[in-house]
């Protein structure tokens, strides 16, 4: 059996567990917090669980008894995310169509989800950058709207919110801290804790997730997310959730009532084409681990890129390898057991895309107008800089390297 190791695991992270606790004790503070799609099928081996284990509710049930005001999920602001991304992405397709160059070489989008990724674009490969989309990250995109949709509707003064995430992921406390997520010098979120550190922080407050009755999200807006947002938790899933609404509005296939295979499982490097009726064949391609993201990254340099959207993880697996969601290594069966966890909770679902996300078409008509508005380009977008490099020789591990360790 071998093993996987998360590339970003080595980071320095900063614990802020005693400052969450603080905020969660304080009557003066409202406490808004989100969790990632992954958190709730990884957090399992950690309290005993079977690897894999959906405990959504119970995550819910126990944020509510550390004194969480609000709990909304992640998989809300995942299905904002595609909106924005698949009409960056729309429109793109578009400018090539009528440029002509829309097949052969086409001008390739990168995914912007992943904070593992776009560090090494900005620290090592900025060139890349005008081909990353500009979308915010489901996370940062929660955050932004927290500290002014979210105000706006409950009524709340924006200065008592404190918002709280639990990310599968070390580099997402770095991204939450970037100069331009922030609103009046305060980050939109303000503090966000790893899948380990949530559960050490139930083991000091003697909380048995296991015991808990499953708890529900406080009110479904900002809170209701569809299949394809839960995809976003495994490699793939951001690529899937993209075409089942891209496809749609494009005149392809009806991708959000099937599995779309090609871009399921563990491989470090798969594509697939899909034919649309407004462009053509789409050809895409999802890669996880930096190694096969350098391999795309000399494609597109090099003039050879025949895709015109890739997806990018740095973590094996995706957000279910994430190094917040266990100290050391992830084993393979781990990983696998998480990933069909994430694929029979999409399956589950009634609501399988993000276009018809209800309380997504309310966000829009209610407060932003509609994706790519100026509005969302101020709130759901960001720009992207040239980083100084940590070493000349980035030490990235993906799937294969981290084989030849175990
Ligand atoms: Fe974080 Fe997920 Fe990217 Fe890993 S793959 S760095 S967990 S966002």
């Amino acid at each position: 059996q071998c093993a996987l190791v998360c590339p970003t695991g080595a980071l320095a992270v900063k614990d802020q567990t005693d400052c969450a606790l603080d905020w969660f004790d304080d009557p003066a503070v409202t406490t808004v917090v989100q969790f990632a799609p992954a958190v709730r099928v990884t957090i399992g081996e950690s309290i005993g669980a079977r690897p894999g284990e959906n405990l959504q509710g119970r995550i819910v049930a126990a944020l509510r008894k550390l004194g969480a005001d609000c709990v909304m999920d992640t998989r809300w602001s995942a299905d904002v995310t595609i909106m924005e991304e698949g009409t960056e992405l729309l429109e793109r397709l578009l400018r090539q169509k009528e440029e002509g160059t829309l097949h052969g070489h086409p001008d390739t989008m990168f995914t912007s989800c992943c904070p593992g990724w776009i560090n090494h674009i900005e620290k090592n490969c900025p060139d890349m950058i005008p081909h990353i989309s500009s979308t915010r990250s489901p996370q940062a995109i929660f955050g932004a709207l927290a500290k002014t949709w979210l105000p706006k509707t409950l009524g709340i003064p924006a200065e008592r919110i404190r918002s709280i995430s639990i990310m599968p992921c070390t580099a997402k406390k770095d991204e939450a801290a970037r100069e331009l997520l922030k609103h009046g010098g305060e980050q939109d979120v303000d503090l966000v804790l790893t899948v380990q550190e949530f559960a050490a922080m139930l083991d000091r407050r003697g909380i048995d997730l296991m015991s808990l009755e499953p708890a529900e999200f406080d009110s479904p807006f900002m809170s209701e997310g569809s299949g394809a947002a839960q995809l976003f938790a495994t490699t793939g899933g951001v690529m899937e959730a993209a075409l089942r609404t891209v496809s749609a509005l494009a005149g392809g296939p009806d991708l959000g009532r099937i599995a779309f295979e090609p871009v399921r499982g563990l491989a470090t490097f798969k594509e697939a084409e899909v034919e649309t009726e407004a462009f053509g064949k789409l050809r895409i391609a999802v890669v996880h681990g930096m190694r096969a993201a350098d391999e795309v990254i000399r494609m597109v340099r090099e003039g050879r890129s025949p895709y015109h959207f890739v997806e990018v993880m740095a973590c094996p697996g995706g957000c279910v390898g994430g190094g917040g969601t266990v100290r050391g290594i992830v084993w393979r069966s781990t990983l696998e057991r998480r990933q069909n966890a994430v694929y029979s909770t999409d399956a589950s679902m009634k609501l399988r895309t993000s276009h018809e996300n209800e309380d997504v078409v309310r966000l829009y008509r209610d407060f932003l107008g509609e994706p790519g508005s100026p509005l969302a380009h101020e709130l759901l977008h960001c720009e992207y800089r040239e980083r100084e490099r940590r070493s000349e020789k980035p030490d990235y591990r993906t799937i294969e390297s981290a084989v030849e360790l175990a």
